[in-house]
């Protein structure tokens, strides 16, 4: 970086050294601790001064006028045209493979964009004085998500102090822009193949959008229609079909609300002690109550939690039951908590014996099927109601087959009646 600069030159010299933030840590791991080193050598023995183009250009005004090259770029040829046609330029080792998918995509996501701008536009309107003023000072929030730079940027915005309703909906309007936005991440283009893990990204960040739209102003329509327009568009491997057919292998599943979080957290309780207030990612859980019982290499863990988002600041409260039977065998339900009386009927019944575990099936309701490769696997079940296990009555058997590999079955069998009771019994 010294090596640019000269003695011979008498007039003040700006040295600039370009990269890709990934190349730190990423492609060069530690890269992050010798780019530290090296502009703290500079600084500490006062070689340069570390500037940027504002500071530079305030200090030393322009002298020469420079007129950028348009739609040019280090890596096509043919302009731009790498992000957005079948121009030729790829990774390599694929001969046979085109890239017919970008025109059509980036069409779509185009459409996409424009209809989210209505949307935008017209429920941001009801928040903010100019919407598209808010959505270009929101990287204010971005930076720091803290609840007071929040308010302050938003009061400025609504031109008053937004209630907490609002504020939830502005945040999310403007989600849906900053994810309008990523979709067009230029990772998602530029290789080669629409089932890419780049190019699936980008479709994810579209989905999101979508998501949020529904959210604010009841757009479902919308993607229906963006799927419809996948559909439409074809990739180079046969396994993965279409657009459409990577939007639902590989976008829709990775698709979160608050209840899926509080599905991973009911997961992830079974085998970590989180204390009463922990993070996920970006999400905030606030343990209500919960309790965990072990049999043999059994676990069970029921629960009730607030989660809330340190992004929009949506808010739910679950409740929660999970099981886990050994190995890979995971089955569980969450939903949204509906009230202290039906949750302590359900959650002081949870028990366990040695070799049993019997849980209302109530609990065991299935609102996501929380199971990781479990074909294969056999657990043998049997169903009795409430009063056999208090000792009073028959024992009903019923034989469910292999389990778990369909819980749904499962509890449209057990759901009927309220007082019937899920018994699993743990085998060797
Ligand atoms: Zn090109």
């Amino acid at each position: 970086m010294l090596g640019t600069y000269s003695d011979l030159r008498t007039w003040p010299q700006l040295a600039h050294i370009a990269t890709d933030g990934e190349t730190y840590g990423h492609h060069k791991p530690h890269g992050d601790m010798a780019l530290a080193y090296a502009m703290d050598y500079i600084e500490k023995n006062k070689l340069a001064r570390l500037t940027n183009y504002d500071e530079f250009l305030k200090r030393f005004p322009p002298t020469h006028e420079a007129r950028i090259f348009e739609n040019s770029s280090w890596s096509c040829v043919h302009g731009v045209e790498r992000w957005r046609s079948n121009c030729g330029c790829n990774s390599g080792g694929h001969a046979d493979w085109n890239q017919n998918w970008r025109a059509p995509l980036r069409d779509t996501f185009d459409w996409l964009r424009d209809q989210l701008a209505v949307t935008f536009e017209r429920r941001g309107g009801e928040l903010f004085r100019d919407p598209w003023a808010a959505r270009d000072d929101y990287i204010r929030a971005i930076l720091d998500r803290s609840p007071n730079v929040v308010s302050a940027f938003l009061r400025d915005h609504a031109g008053t102090t937004v209630t907490p309703e609002n504020r939830v909906r502005a945040l999310k309007l403007l989600e849906l822009q900053r994810h309008a936005m990523l979709m067009y991440t230029s990772c998602g283009w530029f290789f080669d193949e629409l089932s890419g893990i780049e190019t699936v990204q980008v479709i994810q960040y579209a989905a999101r959008a979508l998501q949020l739209a529904d959210e604010v102003a009841r757009g479902k329509h919308l993607e229906a229609q963006f799927v419809e327009r996948l559909a439409q568009i074809k990739g180079n491997l046969p396994d993965h079909g279409d657009g459409k057919a990577v939007y639902e292998d590989f976008v829709k599943p990775s698709m979160l609300d608050l209840e899926r979080v509080g599905a991973h957290y009911a997961v992830s309780s079974l085998f970590e002690d989180f204390p009463d207030e922990s993070r996920i990612f970006c999400y905030t859980v606030h343990r209500e109550n919960a309790r965990s019982l072990q049999s043999g290499r059994a676990r069970l863990a029921a629960g009730r939690a607030r989660i809330s988002s340190d992004v929009t600041g949506e808010a739910t409260e679950i409740s929660y039951g999970v099981v886990h039977l050994g190995d890979h065998l995971i089955t569980g339900g969450v939903r949204e908590f509906r009230g202290p009386e039906p949750f302590n009927a359900t959650h002081s019944r949870y028990w366990c014996t040695k070799r049993t575990m019997h849980v209302p099936a109530r609990a065991l309701r299935i609102s996501y099927r929380i199971s990781y490769e479990c074909r294969g696997a056999s657990i043998p079940l049997c169903l009795r109601d409430a009063d056999s296990i208090a000792g009073r009555s028959r024992l009903h058997t019923c034989d469910f087959g292999t389990y778990p590999c369909a819980p749904a079955s499962v509890t449209s069998r057990v759901s009927s009646g309220e007082s019937y009771w899920l018994t699993i019994r743990i085998s060797d």
